[in-house]
């Protein structure tokens, strides 16, 4: 795939300007700019991203990042081999371009990362999902056999792709962990992705972009962060994960403690109606649904769309698409999350009434939420420690 051609003047211009929103050391800038410019010369580190049950919007996302420079030269830089919506290849010749990338890697002719967007779908032999063929042998009626072409399935590609892929990220909620593909598991078998690996090597190294869809900053600074792991950039420093492998720098922090409402949570007033109120009196949005207080992202303070908005900002609530419980256990969206405790206090039928009542809010947290989701919020999120 080729990207439109970006000068390093460009990168910098736009890297440095973005260094902290991806979670670089705005001193690394130079030095990513001047590897990546190598890279470009001598074998740049390939990428095969692969779609399982996906919807395809995490793609798009990244693909609208805010950031074109950015996103240009890496795509261009780091020579994505297999994409199934930007590649100019098709048929054969695209799949072509996955065999030959894992056969260099085999000859230890360079590495490979893989990105896999979307869980993978297991029930019936994992044929929810395909592309590419296989050959297989089929019984001819006077019992010889030939050999057929046959659909080869995602999860195929994966016991084909994971064991020599330097490592492999899942991007997008769904991949990482199930997502909406996944609250009706039980019909395709969507897996996230980092059990499929674990089943194939649970050495690999691996890791998750939670969202729904995921933002191009968390995308392309968590394949940064990784790539300068493995030191194929410089800078060797080892990512830094939570229990749920998602990079700190962009999951670090509840969206509850950053929010702009905040305060309004902590003074109890709430959003009661969709109809009855103003919308610029910025009321919290706990009781439609918001997912903040258990939700760990840094939406609040990067924002969305060029950092023009996000959810709460545009009076929405949060729906906790990055969280590993999203969707099936966060839903119904715009329900309150169910049967809170708050500090040991347990209201028994408006679960915020004691707050309207006039008790004092603060200090409530997301350690008193997560009771209700049976585990502690590191556990469950995989917040900083
Ligand atoms: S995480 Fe959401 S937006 Fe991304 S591919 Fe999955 S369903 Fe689509
Ligand atoms: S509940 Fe939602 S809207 Fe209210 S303060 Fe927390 S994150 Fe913001």
């Amino acid at each position: 795939m080729t990207g439109k051609m970006v000068t390093r003047r460009q990168f910098l211009k736009h890297a440095g300007a973005t260094a902290a929103l991806l979670g670089l050391s705005e001193a690394m800038i130079p030095q990513l700019a001047k590897a990546l410019e190598q890279l470009s010369t001598s074998g740049k580190p390939p990428i095969i991203w692969i779609q399982g049950q996906n919807c395809t919007g995490c793609s798009v996302s990244f693909l609208n990042s805010n950031y074109p420079g950015v996103a240009e030269v890496v795509l261009d830089k780091l020579s994505v081999r297999y994409h199934p919506n930007v590649m100019g290849g098709t048929g054969q010749t695209a799949v072509q371009a996955i065999n030959d990338t894992v056969a260099a890697a085999k000859a230890g002719k360079g590495i490979y990362v893989l990105v896999v967007e979307g869980p993978i779908p297991l029930s019936e032999n994992g044929d929810y999902c395909t592309f590419g063929l296989n050959d297989t042998k089929k019984k001819n009626l006077d019992g010889t056999s030939v050999q057929v072409p046959a659909d080869k399935t995602v999860h195929e590609w994966m016991q084909e792709l994971v064991p020599g892929a330097a490592a492999v990220i899942a991007n997008g909620n769904c991949a990482s962990f199930g997502g909406i593909p996944a609250a009706n598991a039980g019909v395709t078998g969507a897996t996230k992705v980092s059990d499929i690996v674990a089943q194939i090597d649970p050495k690999k190294p691996m890791v998750n972009v939670g969202g729904c869809p995921s933002h191009p900053d968390w995308f392309l600074g968590t394949a940064l962060q990784a790539l300068i792991a493995l030191k194929v950039l410089p800078g060797g420093k080892p990512l830094d994960l939570n229990s749920n492998l998602m990079s700190k720098t962009f999951f670090g922090q509840l969206i509850h403690e950053n929010c702009e409402r905040r305060a309004a949570f902590d003074a109890g007033l709430f959003l009661e109606d969709w109809n009855d109120q103003n919308p610029d009196m910025k009321l919290c949005m706990f009781k439609q649904g918001c997912k903040g207080p258990v939700t760990y992202a840094d939406c609040p303070t990067r924002r969305w769309n060029s950092a023009v908005n996000w959810c709460v900002g545009a009076n929405a609530p949060c729906h906790g698409c990055a969280s590993p419980q999203f969707y099936k256990d966060l839903s119904p969206l715009y329900q309150p999350l169910p049967n809170v405790n708050f500090a040991g206090i347990s209201p028994s039928t408006d679960v915020l009434g004691w707050v309207a009542a006039g008790a004092t809010a603060v200090g409530i947290g997301a350690h008193y939420l997560y009771k209700q989701l049976g585990s502690k919020p590191e556990e469950a999120e995989g917040g900083e420690k």
